[in-house]
């Protein structure tokens, strides 16, 4: 396709911001060319600069759950915005958005809403440390939990060895706080905490992981972290920025009735816009200020029309009793689809999926911790992805991010992916 215009843009940006973009993997290193410049979004397509259409699977990394441009929550946005954009007082509306998340979350007693992901994750941490009077968190390799400095720490050689930094300009003495061990690994988990949790405050994990690609806890993984956790007085932390309102409405805690003492929340509650959350037991939310003294503010924390989209995306698939089954049943149609594309296309490979999430790892063997994932041949996904923009899928650019199927995507669309893909991977 041609993009002279998106080419255009993107040299003007490369001149302003770093790398042109404001996100990293936006900018498309991991998949060769320039990125996608984006004016108009509606449904399940994107349209860019130069007026090409795209089917949409990166669906601006999770939140659209109800597709771009939903009627109700730009009726609400419409709305919101009518009565001023930020009035820096209690309003309504987080008092609203805070119901809706106590509600179908039982583990979370109180929450706080902030404005990102990564500012939930960092405050609960926080807050889980000042809790337990202990310093040390443990992570697992390759989750991703935001940019703030304790969790950019990649995989560790060996399960005790000290974290590394895995960025530049994290202080050696905070990636020494944080301790790794590889996803699913339960004997390792066993053996690291039980040697070393009087100096633990708290193990965060995705309960889904979602930024190796889609990986699923195997049988007992969130369940032995749930008893390590409560014998040994550490804060379990279920971040589901990504799985919150997505694996189910109470997601993935309530579809798989595990009960974290925190939980941090994010894109689908935001419905689009800026919002993040946390919350959890009472014991340790009291400890926030200005009920207690753990420090942690926000000038556009419960923004009024940021909690409109959120209000609005969660009341919608709250009407609809039938949501994520249907939901869940367009994903099936995609992912069957496309294991039966590349067997016949004589393609090894290995499709992890779950709800409405799902990741095609580019390798034969499964997938199921950062070491596995690493099998994938990532030039090959590189090379799916291109044939897919060409064709007009947009996939995320990158072989190591979560794919979205969102109420808007038709099965028409999905059988246009599914033939686009058998193409490519007669190709592959
Ligand atoms: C996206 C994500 C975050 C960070 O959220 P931001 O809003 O990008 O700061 C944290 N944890 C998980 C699991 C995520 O997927």
């Amino acid at each position: 396709m041609d993009r002279p215009h998106s080419r255009n843009y993107f040299k003007k940006a490369k001149a302003l911001m770093p790398g042109g973009v404001n996100s990293p993997v936006r900018a498309f290193k991991a998949v060769g060319d320039d990125p996608i410049v984006v004016t108009r979004a509606k449904g399940n397509r994107l349209y860019d600069a130069d007026g090409n259409s795209y089917i949409d699977y990166c669906m601006s990394w999770g939140p659209m759950i109800l597709g771009h441009g939903n009627i109700k929550v730009l009726n609400a946005l419409r709305k919101a915005i009518r009565g001023g954009t930020s009035f820096g007082t209690l309003c309504p509306n987080e008092i609203k958005l805070a119901e809706l998340i106590l509600d179908t979350y039982p583990s979370i007693e109180l929450v706080r809403m902030v404005s990102s992901g990564t500012e939930a994750t960092m405050s609960a941490v926080r807050a889980a440390r000042a809790f337990t009077k202990r310093d040390k968190i443990v992570k697992f390799e390759g989750g991703y939990h935001g940019h703030s400095d304790q969790f950019l720490i990649k995989a560790g050689s060996g399960l005790t060895t000290l974290g590394t930094p895995s960025s530049p300009g994290v202080p050696e003495a905070f990636a020494a706080t944080t301790l790794t061990l590889p996803y699913n690994a339960i004997p390792a988990a066993q053996k690291l905490i039980t040697g070393k949790y009087k100096e633990i405050a708290a193990i965060i994990v995705e309960p889904v992981a979602g930024n190796i690609g889609v990986v699923l806890p195997e049988n007992g993984f969130l369940e032995a972290l749930r008893e390590l956790t409560g014998k040994h007085g550490i804060v379990l932390i279920f971040d589901e920025v990504i799985t919150g309102f997505r694996i189910s409405l109470s997601g993935a805690q309530g579809f798989m009735d595990i009960k974290p003492d925190m939980t941090t929340l994010g894109k689908i509650i935001g419905g689009g816009l800026p919002v993040g959350a946390y919350g959890g037991r009472k014991d340790i939310m009291q400890l926030i200020s200005p009920e207690g003294p753990v420090y942690q503010a926000g000038t556009l924390s419960g923004n009024p029309i940021a909690m409109a989209a959120g209000i609005a995306t969660i009341k919608e698939i709250e009407s609809k009793p039938l949501f994520y089954k249907d939901l869940e049943k367009k994903t099936d149609h995609l992912v069957y689809g496309l294991k039966d594309a590349a067997r016949l296309a004589g393609l090894g490979i290995t499709i992890n999926s779950i709800a409405s999430m799902f990741t095609p790892f580019f390798t034969d063997k499964p997938v199921r911790d950062l070491e596995s994932a690493m099998t994938s041949d990532t030039k090959k996904y590189a090379r799916f992805f291109h044939f897919m923009f060409e064709k007009g899928v947009y996939l995320p650019p990158s072989q190591f991010e979560a794919h979205f199927v969102s109420m808007a995507h038709t099965a028409h669309d999905i059988d246009r992916t599914i033939k686009y893909a058998y193409e490519a991977f007669k190709k592959l």
